[in-house]
C-alpha cells in the first residue's frame, strides 16, 4: 500500500530529532493515516480537482469534485484541527509534524494544501480571540469547517497598512458591519473567515486595522468571482464583496495589523515553506522515475552527466530546505514549550529571522527544482501528460503568497544586521564533526568569513544601499545555515552525505558570487542599476 510518510525516511528522521517532544508515537501514528490518504486519495485526485476547478453559482464556490473528497477523507479521518488542543477535539500536535502533514499534502496536490493550510486561521483565534469566539469557531475546526483569511485588496497588496475594507461598530446589533473588497483570497467562500479591516475612521497607516472573524451563517459576503490562474487551480482565490456583513472583533482594536495579522502570517508562512518542500519533493520524484525509464542514445538519460548533475542538485535543494523547514517549525515549539523565559525570548527570536528565511530559500528551490525537474522530460514535460506540467505551474506561488520573495528578504535583513544568524551559524559550528567530513567544515568556516566581510562592508551605508544588498545577504547566511544543518544530519545519518557534500560546494561558489558583487560594487554602478527610473 503506497504511503507518502513511510515511503519518506526524511520525515521519520525529522521526527526523531534529539530536540523532539515525547509523543512521537502519536505523531507516527497520525502521520501514517495522512501519508495513507495523501498516496492513495489526494494524488490520484489531482489532476482530476485541477481540470475542473472550483466554480461559481450566485455567490458561491462549489470545490471540484475530487477536492471535496481529499476534505472529505482527512475530516472523516478526524485529523482536522491538528494543531489545536484536545478540550477543542484538536490533536494537540506541535509545529514540527503539523507542518510534516502540510509537506506531505503538497506534495499530493499543491492546490488543495491551501484548504487544508488554511486551518492556521484557527491558531490565532486561539491565541488572541475571547473565550466566547474560542467557544464558539474552534470546534468546527475538526468537524470540516474550512477558513480563509481575507487580508489582501485590489491597492493593498505587499503594503498591508494601505487596507481600505471599512469596519463600523453597530450598537444596535453588537456587531461590527464590515463593507468594501477583498481580492485573491484563497479559499475566500469558507465558513470561517478571518478579516483585516479598518476600524479607526480617518486612520491612515496599519495603527487603525483590527481584526475580525466572520461566520458565513451570517450572511454578507458574495464571491465576485474566482481567479482564473496559473497553477494551484485544485482550490479557488476568490475577489469578495462584503456588505454590511456581520463580525466579531478579534482581541483589541487596532492590533489587527501589528499583532495578529503579523502572528498569523508568521505561522502561514511556515506552511508555504512545508507546501515548497512538498512540491519539491513531487518534482524530484517525477523527474527521477523519468530519467531512470526514458532512454535516448542507447542508454538511460540518468546515465549522462547533464541529467544526474540536474537530478542531484534538485535533490540537495530538496533535503536543504527540509532541514532548514524543520529546524524552524523547531525553533516555533521551543519558543512555545520553554519555561524559561530567556530562553523562550531567544527561541523566538531565532524563529522569527528563520521564518522568512525559510520562505524565501525553500520558494526560490521549489521552483528551481520544477524548472529543472521538467526541463529532464525534455518535451514531454512541456505536454499535460505528466504530472510536472502541473508542479511546474504550482510551484510558481510560493515566492509570491504570503509576502513576496523580496519582502521575506526585507523581514530577515533583520537577523543580519543585528547578528542573530551569525551566532546561531558560530553555534552550529562548535558542534564536532567527524574526520570524514572536516573538509566540508573547511568550506563552511571560509564562507562565514567572507559572510562577516560582507556585513561588516555594509555597516554604515546608505539605507538604498543596504536594501540593494539585502538579498544577497540574506541568501548568504541561507546558505550558509542550511550546509551547516545537512552537514550536522549527515553526522546522524551518513546517507545525507551525498546532498551536503554537492550542497556545500555549490554553496560555497554561490556565496562567493555574492561576496566579490558586494566587495567589488561601486557606489557609481547605482547610475546602470537604476537606468529603468523614468
Ligand atoms: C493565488 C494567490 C492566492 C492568494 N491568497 C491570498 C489569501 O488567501 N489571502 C490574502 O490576503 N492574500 C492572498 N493573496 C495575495 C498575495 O498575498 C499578494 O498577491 C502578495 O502579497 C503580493 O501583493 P501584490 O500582488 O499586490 O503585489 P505588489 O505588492 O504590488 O508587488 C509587486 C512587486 O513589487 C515588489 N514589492 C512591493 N513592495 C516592495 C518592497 N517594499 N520592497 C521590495 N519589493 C517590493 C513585490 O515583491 C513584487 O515583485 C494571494 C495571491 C495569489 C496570487
Amino acid at each position: 500500500m503506497k504511503n507518502f510518510y513511510r515511503d519518506n525516511p526524511d520525515l521519520a528522521f525529522q521526527l526523531t530529532h534529539p530536540l523532539m517532544d515525547s509523543d512521537i508515537e502519536n505523531y507516527d501514528l497520525v502521520l501514517e493515516i495522512i501519508g495513507d490518504i495523501c498516496a492513495n486519495t489526494i494524488a490520484p485526485n489531482a489532476e482530476e480537482a485541477e481540470l475542473e476547478g472550483p466554480t461559481l453559482s450566485d455567490g458561491h464556490v462549489t470545490y471540484p469534485r475530487a477536492t471535496a473528497e481529499n476534505h472529505r477523507m482527512l475530516t472523516q479521518a478526524g485529523v482536522y484541527g491538528i494543531s489545536l488542543p484536545q478540550k477543542y477535539d484538536g490533536l494537540n500536535f506541535s509545529m514540527v509534524p503539523t507542518v510534516m502533514a502540510t509537506e506531505m499534502i503538497a506534495r499530493a496536490d499543491a492546490g488543495f494544501s491551501n484548504i487544508w493550510g488554511l486551518q492556521d486561521c484557527a491558531e490565532t483565534i486561539h491565541e488572541f480571540a475571547s473565550q466566547e469566539i474560542k467557544d464558539e469557531f474552534l470546534p468546527r475546526i475538526y468537524k470540516g469547517d474550512t477558513c480563509s483569511m481575507d487580508l489582501t485588496e485590489p491597492n493593498a497588496g505587499s503594503d498591508l497598512q494601505a487596507v481600505k475594507l471599512k469596519a463600523i461598530f453597530d450598537t444596535e446589533s453588537g456587531f461590527w458591519l464590515l463593507n468594501g473588497v477583498k481580492r485573491f483570497i484563497t479559499n475566500g467562500d469558507a465558513q470561517i473567515k478571518l478579516i483585516l479591516a479598518r476600524s479607526q475612521e480617518g486612520s491612515k497607516d496599519g495603527r487603525g486595522l483590527s481584526y475580525f472573524v466572520h461566520d458565513s451563517a451570517w450572511g454578507g459576503v458574495r464571491v465576485r468571482r474566482i481567479e482564473n490562474k496559473l497553477g494551484i487551480r485544485s482550490s479557488p482565490t476568490c475577489e469578495l464583496t462584503f456588505t454590511n456583513a456581520p463580525a466579531k472583533l478579534i482581541g483589541e482594536e487596532k492590533l489587527g495589523l501589528i499583532k495578529y495579522t503579523m502572528s498569523l502570517m508568521n505561522g502561514a508562512r511556515v506552511g508555504v515553506g512545508a507546501q515548497a518542500v512538498g512540491i519539491s519533493e513531487a518534482a524530484y520524484r517525477e523527474a527521477l522515475k523519468y530519467a531512470q525509464e526514458r532512454f535516448q542514445f542507447g542508454k538511460k538519460i540518468i546515465e549522462f552527466p547533464a541529467v544526474y548533475e540536474m537530478l542531484s542538485m534538485i535533490k540537495a535543494k530538496l533535503q536543504d530546505s527540509r532541514v532548514l523547514l524543520y529546524e524552524t517549525a523547531r525553533f516555533v515549539d521551543l519558543s512555545k514549550s520553554s519555561v524559561d523565559r530567556n530562553e523562550q525570548k531567544h527561541f523566538r527570536r531565532l524563529a522569527d529571522c528563520y521564518t522568512p528565511l525559510l520562505k524565501l530559500m525553500a520558494g526560490e528551490y521549489c521552483n528551481q527544482n520544477a524548472y529543472d525537474a521538467l526541463q529532464i522530460h525534455g518535451g514531454s514535460g512541456y505536454m499535460k501528460d505528466y504530472p510536472i506540467e502541473r508542479i511546474y505551474r504550482d510551484a510558481r506561488i510560493t515566492t509570491i503568497y504570503e509576502g513576496t520573495s523580496q519582502l521575506q528578504v526585507v523581514a530577515a535583513i533583520k537577523g543580519v544586521v543585528n547578528g542573530t544568524f551569525l551566532s546561531q551559524i558560530i553555534a552550529y559550528e562548535a558542534q564536532s564533526v567527524g574526520a570524514l567530513y572536516a573538509y566540508l567544515k573547511e568550506y563552511l568556516l571560509t564562507m562565514r568569513q567572507e559572510y562577516e566581510e560582507a556585513v561588516t562592508m555594509m555597516q554604515g551605508v546608505e539605507s538604498e544601499h543596504l536594501d540593494f544588498q539585502a538579498r544577497r545577504l540574506v541568501e548568504m547566511a541561507g546558505c550558509l545555515i542550511m550546509g551547516h544543518l545537512l552537514l550536522i544530519d549527515a553526522q546522524r545519518d551518513e546517507s545525507f552525505l551525498p546532498s551536503a557534500e554537492i550542497f556545500i560546494y555549490k554553496a560555497y561558489c554561490w556565496n562567493r558570487e555574492h561576496y566579490i558583487f558586494i566587495r567589488d560594487f561601486k557606489s557609481s554602478f547605482y547610475k546602470t542599476y537604476t537606468f529603468c527610473h523614468v
